[in-house]
C-alpha cells in the first residue's frame, strides 16, 4: 500500500456479493436446477468479485479486500476452511467440493419421497447477529478433526493479484467461528477445539504471508456481545501464538454491531498491528479507546454506516475523524464502513423511479464507498468547508432536516395525544374471554392458522402481471375473491374455526403494508442478501408514518361475507415492520415503532367497525430485534409493548386480539410476551415443542395460548396421533381453557397436498382431545357432589 499523505488510508470490510443485479441469485438457481454449468456459475462469480474491486479501485480506496465473496455463506466458508464437515455428509479426501458445500447448506436436492428420511439434513441456519441476514451454523462434534478444507481465500488473492490489486483478505476470526458454533456432544472443550482449530489458522497466515500479502483481516464481531470470561481469555491466548507464528503479517482485528464495553481491554492489550472499531454503534467509547491506542498501530474508524441507507453527513463525520486525530497520527488512521457492506444494497444508479429529493438522502454500497473517497480527502484538507463535494453534501442533510416529503407535524401531535387509557384494554382479560365467548362461540381448543395459504405459481403470476399492469385492477380483484371463497370454503370442509382469508394479495408482509403507508419508499432494485441465493427488498422508512388509505378493509371485508364463522383479520405488527425495514436514523427507533403502531391502530379499529371480530396482528420478529446486549434489554421490551400496545388496544372487550411469532425461542421474554395482553397469542413449539412447554410451566401465561403442532417448515405431514401428543403435553402446563390448536407460521411456503391432509389431522386431534377431556370432566365429580 503507498502512502499519499493528502488523505487518509481507505478500506472496507465486504463488499455485496450478490451482483448489481442478483447476478449471483440467478446464477446459483440455475446451476442447481442443471441448467447451467459449474464453469458458469464460476464465471459469474469472477465478473461479480472484479466488479467490486474495480469500484474499489475508482473510488481510491486504499486496499481492497478479498475473500469477502461467498458462492453461499462467509461462514460455512470458514467452515470449509477448517475441514468442519459434519460426519453426515460424508466428506472423503481431498478439498470440499462446490457441490459438498452446497449439500451442507441445503440438504439433498430431488432426493425422492422415500430417500428423503436417509438423507443428511443440512446445517441449521440462523441470523447474524442483529442482522437479518442468515449464516450457517457450525457444528463441532465429538473427536472432531479438523484440516485444511478448502483454498477459497488463496484463490481469491491470487485472482486479485493477478488483476493487479495486492489485497487484505477478510476471514471470520477464530473465537468468533468457534463461539458461533454448536457442540453436538456436551464433552467438548473449547480449549480442545482451540487446539485443534489454531495450527489451521497459522497454516493460513503462513500461506498469505507467502503469497505476498501485507494485511490479513479477522473479523471478530463477538467482543461486542456480553462473553462468558472464558472467551475473553482465549483471546489472550489465540492471538500472541497466532502472531508469534508469521510475524511479518499484519493482523487487523475487527470488531462490529456495538461498543466493546468490558472487552475493550482485549483489544488493546492482544498483539495485533490494527483494530476496526464501529463507531455508528460505538459512540463516546470511542475517545476512551484512542486514549490508551499504541499510535505505531492502525485504527480503522467506522464511520459509514454499513446498516443503514442514509448518506453520510460529513460535516458530523469529519468532527470525529478531526478529534480522532488530536490522539493518532493520520497513518495510523484508517477510515471505513462500520461493517460490511453486503448489508446494503448495490447501487442506487438502478434506481430509475426514485423521486430525486429522496435520492439525494440515499447512499448504497457504491454511494458509501464514494463517500468514503470523498471524506479521506477533506478530513486533511485545511478549508474543507468551501469544497463543493463537501457543500453539496451539507446541502442534502439540511435539506433532509426540514423536508416537508419526511416531517408530518400532525403525526407527532397524534402520537402525542396519546392517553395512557388509549394503551390498555377496557377491562382485564377475564371479562374479556367471556364478552368474546360469547360472540364467538368457539368449542374448547379452537382451531386455526396462521394467515397464508399456499402461494401457487399462478397466484405469484397474476400478482406480478397486475403490477405490470397487463391485466385490469377489476380482474385482478376477482381473482384475488375467487381464491378467497376457494379457502374459504376449503377451511369450513376442514372443519376449522377461526378462519383466514388467506393473504393471496400480499407478496411479502412488510412490503405489502410499505406500500400503503405514508413515509415508505419502495425501491425497484434494493435487494440484499438474506441466506444463500435468497434476497430481500427491505422498505424504507423516510419519514413520519402514516396511514393513507384502508389496507386490508377490503379483502377481509369480503370474506367474512361468505361465513358464519369468525373471519381473523390479519396485520403486521409496528416492530416486524420496523425491524425488516431500513428505519430513519434521524429519529429514534421507539418514535418510528409507535408512528407505526398507531396507523396500525386505525386499520384495528375500522376491521372491527367492518365486522370483523377477531383480529391478529403478527409480531414475528419481537423476539429477534432484542439488542445484542442484555443490559440493553428492558428499554427496548418496553417501546416493543408500548407499540404492540398503541396498534391493539383501542377495541371493544368483546373483539378478540390475536398476535403470532415464531422464529425463535420465547423462554426468556415470555413475562414481556404476557404485557402485550393480547386476547390469543400463537406461538412456534412443534420444534422446540417440550422446551416452551416447560417455560410455560414455570411460568403461568395469563391469556389463550395457541401452540404450533405442525412444524410447516418441513414437507412433512404430521398424523394426529404426534400432534395430539404434543397437545397432551400442553395440556399438563396450561389449562385447557387456554389452548388453542394451530400450525407454527403460515402456510405459504406449502403446497395444498400438504395442506389439506395435515389441516385434517390437526382438526382431528383437537376433536379427539376435546372428546378426551370432557369424557373426563362428566366421570369425575362436581363440587357440589363431593364431600
Ligand atoms: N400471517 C403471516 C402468514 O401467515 C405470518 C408470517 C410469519 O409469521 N412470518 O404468512
Ligand atoms: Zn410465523
Amino acid at each position: 500500500m503507498t502512502y499519499t499523505n493528502n488523505r487518509l488510508h481507505t478500506h472496507i470490510l465486504g463488499y455485496p456479493r450478490i451482483g448489481s443485479n442478483r447476478q449471483l441469485k440467478f446464477a446459483l438457481e440455475a446451476y442447481w436446477k442443471g441448467e447451467s454449468s459449474l464453469h458458469d456459475l464460476i464465471q459469474t462469480a469472477k465478473t461479480i468479485k472484479q466488479e467490486g474491486w474495480e469500484k474499489q479501485r475508482n473510488a481510491q480506496i486504499s486496499i481492497v479486500s478479498t475473500n469477502d465473496f461467498s458462492f453461499y455463506d462467509h461462514v460455512l466458508d470458514a467452515i470449509c476452511l477448517i475441514g468442519a464437515v459434519p460426519s453426515r455428509f460424508k466428506r472423503g479426501n481431498g478439498p470440499i467440493s462446490l457441490d459438498l458445500l452446497f449439500t451442507m447448506a441445503r440438504g439433498m436436492e430431488k432426493a425422492s419421497l422415500a430417500e428423503a428420511n436417509t438423507m443428511p439434513h443440512p446445517m441449521e441456519m440462523t441470523k447474524w447477529f442483529d442482522t437479518n441476514y442468515h449464516y450457517i451454523v457450525p457444528e463441532f462434534e465429538k473427536d472432531q478433526h479438523f484440516s485444511l478444507g478448502s483454498s477459497k481465500p488463496f484463490e481469491e488473492f491470487k485472482e486479485a493479484k493477478y488483476l493487479g490489486y495486492l489485497s487484505k483478505p477478510i476471514l471470520l476470526g477464530p473465537i468468533s467461528l468457534l463461539f458461533l458454533g454448536k457442540k453436538k456432544d456436551p464433552s467438548i472443550k473449547n480449549a480442545e477445539l482451540f487446539e485443534k482449530i489454531l495450527p489451521i489458522y497459522e497454516e493460513i497466515l503462513k500461506e498469505f504471508y507467502s503469497l505476498g500479502a501485507d494485511w490479513i483481516e479477522f473479523d471478530e464481531p463477538i467482543l461486542t456481545l456480553d462473553i462468558p470470561t472464558e472467551w475473553q481469555k482465549a483471546f489472550y491466548d489465540v492471538y500472541p501464538r497466532l502472531k508469534q507464528k508469521v510475524p511479518a503479517l499484519k493482523i487487523l482485528l475487527a470488531t462490529y454491531f456495538g461498543p466493546l464495553k468490558e472487552n475493550r481491554e482485549i483489544v488493546v492489550s492482544i498483539p495485533i498491528d490494527g483494530l476496526h472499531y464501529d463507531w455508528t454503534r460505538g459512540g463516546q467509547e470511542l475517545y476512551g479507546l484512542l486514549q490508551n491506542w499504541d499510535k505505531n498501530k492502525v485504527f480503522s474508524l467506522g464511520i459509514v454506516d454499513g446498516r443503514n441507507i442514509w448518506k453520510n453527513d460529513f460535516s458530523k463525520s469529519l468532527k470525529v475523524i478531526h478529534s480522532a486525530l488530536d490522539y493518532i497520527p493520520s497513518e495510523s488512521l484508517w477510515l471505513a464502513p462500520s461493517c460490511s457492506l453486503h448489508f446494503v444494497p448495490v447501487s442506487l444508479q438502478t434506481e430509475k423511479k426514485l423521486n430525486e429529493e429522496l435520492r439525494a438522502c440515499l447512499a448504497f454500497a457504491d454511494e458509501k464507498l464514494e463517500e468514503l473517497n470523498i471524506l479521506s480527502r477533506l478530513a486533511l484538507m485545511e478549508n474543507y468547508q468551501h469544497d463543493e463535494l463537501f457543500k453539496e453534501n451539507q446541502k442534502a442533510i439540511e435539506k433532509r432536516k426540514t423536508s416537508s416529503l419526511i416531517h408530518d407535524p400532525t403525526v407527532h401531535e397524534r402520537l402525542a395525544a396519546l392517553k395512557e387509557t388509549d394503551l390498555s384494554r377496557k377491562s382485564p382479560y377475564r371479562v374479556r374471554k367471556e364478552l368474546q365467548q360469547k360472540k364467538l362461540q368457539l368449542p374448547l381448543f379452537p382451531t386455526t392458522t396462521i394467515g397464508s395459504f399456499p402461494q401457487t405459481t399462478e397466484i405469484r403470476r397474476i400478482r406480478s402481471r397486475f403490477r405490470l399492469g397487463s391485466i385490469s385492477q377489476e380482474a385482478y380483484e376477482t381473482f384475488i375473491e375467487e381464491e378467497i371463497k376457494r379457502v374459504v370454503e376449503l377451511q369450513e370442509e376442514i372443519g376449522l374455526d377461526v378462519l383466514v382469508h388467506g393473504e393471496f394479495e400480499r407478496t411479502d408482509m412488510v412490503e405489502y403494508f410499505g406500500e400503503k403507508l405514508n413515509g415508505f419508499l419502495i425501491t425497484e432494485n434494493g435487494w440484499v442478501q438474506s441466506y444463500g441465493s435468497r434476497c430481500v427488498k427491505p422498505p424504507i422508512i423516510f419519514g413520519d408514518v402514516s396511514r393513507k388509505e384502508a389496507m386490508t378493509i377490503r379483502w377481509s371485508k369480503f370474506a367474512q361475507s361468505l361465513t358464519k364463522k369468525p373471519m381473523k383479520g390479519m396485520l403486521t405488527g409496528p416492530i416486524t415492520i420496523l425491524q425488516w425495514s431500513f428505519a430513519r436514523d434521524d429519529q429514534p427507533r421507539k418514535i418510528t415503532a409507535k408512528q407505526i403502531a398507531l396507523a396500525i391502530r386505525e386499520e384495528v379499529k375500522e376491521l372491527e367497525k367492518n365486522g370483523i371480530g377477531v383480529i391478529q396482528i403478527d409480531e414475528p420478529a419481537l423476539r429477534e430485534a432484542l439488542p445484542l446486549r442484555k443490559i440493553d434489554w428492558e428499554d427496548y421490551l418496553q417501546w416493543a409493548i408500548e407499540s404492540f400496545r398503541i396498534a391493539s388496544c383501542c377495541v371493544e372487550d368483546s373483539t378478540q386480539i390475536h398476535t403470532h411469532m415464531c422464529y425463535s425461542e420465547f423462554g426468556d421474554i415470555l413475562e414481556a410476551i404476557a404485557k402485550l395482553d393480547a386476547d390469543v397469542i400463537s406461538l412456534e413449539a412443534s420444534r422446540s415443542g417440550f422446551e416452551l412447554i416447560n417455560s410455560f410451566a414455570k411460568f403461568r401465561y395469563p391469556n389463550d395460548i395457541g401452540l404450533g403442532v405442525w412444524d410447516i417448515h418441513s414437507p412433512r405431514i404430521p398424523t394426529t396421533e404426534e400432534m395430539l401428543a404434543t397437545l397432551r403435553k400442553a395440556l399438563s402446563a396450561l389449562p385447557k381453557e387456554s389452548l388453542w390448536v394451530n400450525p407454527d407460521c403460515g402456510l405459504k411456503t406449502r403446497s395444498y397436498q400438504e395442506v389439506i391432509p395435515s389441516l385434517k389431522n390437526m382438526v382431528e386431534a383437537a376433536r379427539i382431545l376435546r372428546n378426551e377431556v370432557t369424557s373426563k370432566a362428566s366421570a369425575e365429580p362436581t363440587m357440589a357432589e363431593s364431600p
